[in-house]
């Protein structure tokens, strides 16, 4: 019995320490990748002769937000004869689209046009059939419910006209007074910035991810079978050798819903892990060429994002029992882990690891790929 205790004490301070071990690992490394000279790629500008730029927008259901959207592409700093819009809607029921068409009539000096779906099919479905009415050289996806800065567009097309960047994306700023929400950007927008200097950030943002139309041809338009569209097409994007970057002069803000936040964060985590657990076998068994760098990073991030939340949990569960049978270690570790929850970037920490954990639980029976529109 004795024994058993102290195997159960011994695994539960092994798990949780391996469990902080890696990210820290990954976290100096990133800092690392910053701080060298690298730049991100190579910043070519636009030249005289703008390329022509394709602007998808997929709606369901954004009537609170489509005409703050539209006037927000409006006033890019961007030319409007290099530009169209495209409103892919699938079956909005509370008037997206008429909004839309009331838009135009007052916006005749810009290209937008409305493409109706008739039927939800989800998101990836939309941004497909948008591909194929688009002219553009670049297919440049946002969310409704976003907003660019004033030089977004211009930054982000200028990324990509250097040869060895096929995709771009941005940084976000979240509109919220949640700190869970802002702590866990602050960290994940710096290893997104650090793996763009080292080859290409593990994950897009819907909010604005542009990328080389003929590349995105290549890969056969965007995947349907996993929520993280945006992510999963830069991941092709990188195999192919291409970069996918987040450079820092791109930056986009995010509306973050109040009501509904926890579903959300589950969502987009169960979206993530789907990604992950794709690149993971891809890295590992079928596309083993691909950049050394990428494989790097997708290694950890694959790592990061499902097998290391699991370690915390179980390390945690151990250490409870063991407490429970009056394990005095235990105790005082689980009283020094409460403490700490008073850390802001501690409890963003632990509340990230049980929200992967749900999620990809829940990715057994419900993959969101068509999901419930939540407020912002
Ligand atoms: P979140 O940002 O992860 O919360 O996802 P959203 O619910 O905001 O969806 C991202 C974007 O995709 C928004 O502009 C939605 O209106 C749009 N969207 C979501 N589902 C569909 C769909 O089935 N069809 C179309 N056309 N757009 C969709
Ligand atoms: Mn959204």
């Amino acid at each position: 019995m004795m024994s058993l205790l102290m195997l159960f004490v011994g695994l539960g301070i092994t798990f949780i320490v391996a469990h902080f071990l890696m990210p820290g690992i990954y976290y100096i490394m990133a800092v690392r990748w910053l701080r060298s000279s690298n730049e991100v790629g190579h910043k070519v500008g636009l030249g005289i002769d703008p390329p022509f730029v394709s602007v998808i927008v997929p709606t369901y259901n954004e009537a609170g937000v489509i005409i703050q959207k539209l006037n927000n592409i409006y006033s890019q700093d961007y030319p409007k004869d290099r530009l169209e819009v495209l409103i892919v809607d699938s079956g909005s029921t509370d008037g997206t689209v008429e909004l839309v068409h009331e838009w135009i009539k007052g916006h005749e000096d810009v290209n937008v046009r409305v493409i109706e779906e008739g039927i939800r099919m989800g998101k990836a479905h939309a941004l497909n059939t948008a591909l194929k009415y688009a002219r553009g050289d670049i297919i440049v996806v946002t969310d409704a419910d976003s907003l660019w800065l004033p030089d977004s567009l211009r930054n982000a097309i200028a990324w990509l006209m250097s040869n060895g960047v096929g995709a771009v994306s941005c940084s976000k700023i979240p509109r919220t007074n949640r700190d869970i929400e802002t702590e866990y950007r602050s960290y994940y927008g710096l290893l997104r910035l650090a793996e763009s200097r080292r080859f290409s950030s593990a994950i897009f943002h819907g909010e604005l991810a542009a990328f080389k139309r003929e590349l995105l041809e290549k890969i056969g338009g965007f995947p349907k079978d996993v929520g993280a569209d945006d992510s999963h097409t830069a991941g092709f994007v990188s195999m192919m050798g291409y970069r996918a970057i987040i450079p820092e002069d791109v930056k986009c803000i995010e509306y973050v819903p109040s009501r509904g936040y926890w579903m959300w964060r589950v969502r987009r985590a169960q979206h993530l892990i789907q990604h992950f657990s794709r690149f993971l076998k891809y890295m590992l068994i079928d596309n083993r060429n691909s950049p050394r760098e990428y494989r790097q990073i997708m290694l950890y991030e694959a790592y990061l994002h499902l097998i290391n939340p699991w370690l915390f949990i179980i390390g945690l569960a151990l250490l409870v029992v063991s407490a429970l049978h009056g394990a005095v270690i235990p105790i005082a570790l689980l009283l020094i882990g409460l403490a700490l929850l008073s850390v802001r970037f501690f409890r963003t920490w632990v509340i990230t690891q049980v929200i992967l954990v749900v999620a990809a639980i829940r990715n057994l029976w419900n993959k969101e790929l068509v999901w419930r529109k939540i407020e912002k």
